[in-house]
């Protein structure tokens, strides 16, 4: 055991966590970050098609179940950054009503509105060096004939958290989308929060060090004060923030509350790895006669208010390489490559919604294997909405000259885990309160994706980095 005792242990050091430490340690408290994953390489291994897409060395490689009983390896990374250190660094805002009830759409409601968060999210784009950029030419003629083919169709800038120099590095710029930049050209966790704070000496990072338990006052289990690792070793602390993931902070609560009972007078309980979300994602390769030469190619979103929880964002960089990990091993390179000069991709994504039923269950501590229950069948409006907005977006494509095929990520794809600890006023109807508090216990806070009680129309990140700073300003004080 450490003998030392922290202000704050933070589990896990992904979006969420990362900026929640972020604001502590610079407010002068003593943090201490456990991370079960190891610091990336920085050897260029990170860009390399081959290692990161068909070998998939990085990926989570733990097995998994889904809801049929049926087995799944979710794409997780387990890293100093966790997924950050991937992302497409696609860097949006939710918007005022995205804070509020749908239940048309089965949405719950956040515990405040976006003039809560509005700082936290100046704060994070700074942090972030948040840009646009323009259209490439190929794009921009795209975008010109799909909006103007149907007035429904809007097109934005993207807000990015690349650097504008990523622009004079081509390996940089065409791997950014799925990668892990070497040079730091793209804003990630590790690079642009954690590296801020290395050098405090009130600031402690242990990597490699996976928490796999609470450990609670004797004798009042709802009293957290510190973390149980898998090697043995144990950490005490006066708050603990499980920003582990949501694929993993509701199953270490979950074995608490099953370990020490106290599960049965916590009336957030049942609701500990519910409502979880991962967006409805699809990716979508267009293709054209001609080979395409635009490099960063993610900088524009695409929105309809036909359908009101989607948007359709072009992707990074696709060639033959990368459409060879997805082909059939037969089809030639030559081919692959003829296919890839003229593929462009896009990533359509419908707010998923809340089921109670879709969920996160525990495999009963370490040696057990954890649970993705998760059916789109639960989610009518939405699965709806998605399909339409596909086939819609897809009739622009062909009317621009681009025949388009597309695939649903399906519950491995879960880039987008959110929401299995959702946060809200109602201990009945949600597991942590608005200052990220776990109803009913001490000293336990949720710090990660988590908490989120809506997925949105866009990419999560910069939601859980500003709950992250929120959550840190709130414990510093
Ligand atoms: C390929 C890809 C592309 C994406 N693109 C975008 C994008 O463009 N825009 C966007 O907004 N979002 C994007 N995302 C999603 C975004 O990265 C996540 O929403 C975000 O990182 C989630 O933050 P988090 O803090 O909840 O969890 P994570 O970032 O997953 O961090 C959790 C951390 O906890 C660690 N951990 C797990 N278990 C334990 C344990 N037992 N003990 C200690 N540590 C533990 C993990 O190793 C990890 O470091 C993308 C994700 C992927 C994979």
């Amino acid at each position: 055991m450490s003998t030392d005792r922290y202000d704050v242990i933070i589990v896990g050091s992904g979006a969420g966590g990362a900026a929640t430490a972020y604001r502590l340690a610079r407010a002068g408290k003593r943090v201490l970050m456990l991370e079960k994953g190891r610091r990336l390489p920085c050897d260029g291994s990170t860009l390399d098609v081959k290692q990161v897409f068909a070998e998939g060395r990085f990926k989570n490689k733990e097995p998994w179940r889904d809801g049929r009983g049926g087995s799944l390896v979710p794409e997780e990374y387990y890293n100093v950054g966790g997924k950050t250190k991937w992302y497409g660094a696609a860097l949006l805002r939710f918007s005022a009503h995205e804070f509020e009830a749908d239940p048309e759409h089965q949405c719950l409601a956040w515990p405040f509105g976006l003039d809560v968060l509005a700082p936290y999210y100046d704060e994070a784009e700074s942090l972030l060096h948040v840009n646009r950029f323009a259209n490439e030419p190929e794009l921009q003629r795209l975008v010109e004939r799909v909006t103007q083919s149907d007035a429904g169709w809007r097109s934005e800038a993207l807000p990015l958290g690349l650097k504008p120099e990523i622009l004079n590095d081509e390996r940089e710029a065409k791997h950014f989308d799925g990668y892990a930049s070497v040079a730091g050209y793209k804003a990630d966790a590790e690079h642009n929060l954690l590296d801020e704070i290395a050098d405090l000496p009130n600031f402690t990072l242990m990597a490699r060090r996976k928490v796999i338990g609470l450990m609670h006052r004797r004798g009042s289990p709802e009293v957290v004060e510190g973390v149980i690792c898998r090697d043995g070793s144990y950490f005490t602390a006066d708050k603990v923030v499980l920003a582990a993931g949501a694929m993993t902070s509701p199953r270490i609560l979950q074995d608490h509350l099953d370990a020490t009972g106290v599960g049965e007078t916590l009336p957030s309980a049942p609701l500990v790895g519910a409502n979880f979300k991962l967006h409805i994602n699809s990716a979508l390769v267009a293709f054209s006669p001609f080979a395409h030469n635009d490099v960063l190619r993610k900088t524009a979103i695409f929105l309809n208010e036909r359908y009101p929880h989607t948007t359709v964002q072009c992707l990074g960089w696709l060639d033959g390489d990368i459409l060879a990990t997805q082909l059939p091993r037969a089809v030639p390179k030559f081919v692959a490559n003829a296919i890839g000069a003229r593929a462009i991709g896009f990533f359509i994504t419908t707010e998923d919604g809340s089921s109670p039923a879709n969920r996160i269950v525990s495999g009963g501590g370490e040696e057990g294997t954890p649970t993705a229950d998760y059916d789109l069948d639960r989610l009518p409006p939405a699965k709806a909405e998605h399909a339409a907005a596909i086939g819609d977006f897809t009739r622009r494509l062909l009317r621009a000259g681009l025949a388009g095929v597309d695939r649903y990520a399906g519950l491995a794809g879960s880039a987008h885990a959110l929401g299995s600890l959702v946060a809200g006023d109602d201990p009945a109807a949600s597991v942590v309160d608005a200052d990220g508090k776990v109803h009913g216990m001490d000293g336990l806070y949720v710090g990660d994706g988590s908490v989120l009680p809506r997925s949105s129309r866009v990419n999560p990140a910069l939601t859980i980095y500003a709950w992250g700073l929120r959550l840190g300003e709130h414990l510093a004080h």
